[in-house]
């Protein structure tokens, strides 16, 4: 049977970009404008997860969220703007499973998804670490690691390492990296990604021994297996 995702969101242009690409996957789709509608629905039963924006009018995202912890359990992704480093952690505090960033890669976004339905079946214990050789990236401590070492990454370093890690083995060209590194409104020199490359490569590669972001020529960047 289909799972059942609420989307609580109040840019239509996003919800119905956002339900579009989850049907495409199978997924069956219910929607809210708002925060009370939202919560609403939500308490109704029946969903088996909930995409939940913070900025919502009528009742912001966190709020529903607290309402609705009350009484479900219901797996919650928040849907954060970029560098609202406060709402990811009130939202985690207030029993959020896992949060993404806007704008998201939809790839990411259902990558999350499928872990936060694992989990709330039971049948696989969550991890939020991924490990590609020898590297480790924690979302949830916002670390990355190599051989059990912390690297001490910039924002944006780590935030690079985090896309090519959740999307690894695909191949992301320079214009998307920038978009999810930097922001939609980034303005500035365009070969950026490629300077944080060679940096991350110099406190990782350089120093480990390993080759963790490969070169695609022309394309862009991937991390692999
Ligand atoms: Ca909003």
């Amino acid at each position: 049977m289909a799972k059942k995702i609420l989307l609580i969101e109040d840019e239509e242009k996003i919800a119905r970009f956002t339900e579009l690409e989850l049907v495409h996957e199978g997924y069956e789709v219910k929607k809210a404008f708002n925060g009370r509608d939202g919560l609403e629905l939500a308490l109704q039963g029946g969903i088996d997860l909930v995409l939940l924006d913070v900025m919502l009018p009528e009742l912001n995202g966190l709020e529903v969220l607290r309402r609705l912890r009350k009484e479900s359990q219901v797996p919650v992704i928040m849907l954060t703007a970029r560098d609202a480093v406060m709402d990811k952690v009130s939202g985690l505090d207030a029993g959020a499973d896992d949060y993404i960033t806007k704008p998201f890669a939809i790839e990411e976004l259902l990558a999350r998804i499928r872990v936060a339905l694992k989990k709330s079946g039971g049948s696989h214990p969550q991890t939020n670490q991924i490990t590609v050789c020898d590297v480790t990236l924690d979302t949830d401590r916002h670390e990355v690691t190599c051989q059990g070492e912390l690297i001490e990454l910039t924002h944006r370093e780590y935030e690079l390492v985090r896309v090519l890690m959740t999307n690894r083995n695909v191949v992301m060209n320079r214009e998307n990296l920038i978009n999810l590194v930097c922001g939609y409104d980034y303005v500035g020199e365009t070969n950026i990604i490629d300077v944080y490359v060679r940096y991350i490569r110099s406190k990782i590669d350089d120093r480990f021994g390993i080759k963790l972001i490969h070169t695609v020529r022309g394309v862009g960047y991937v991390i692999k297996e």
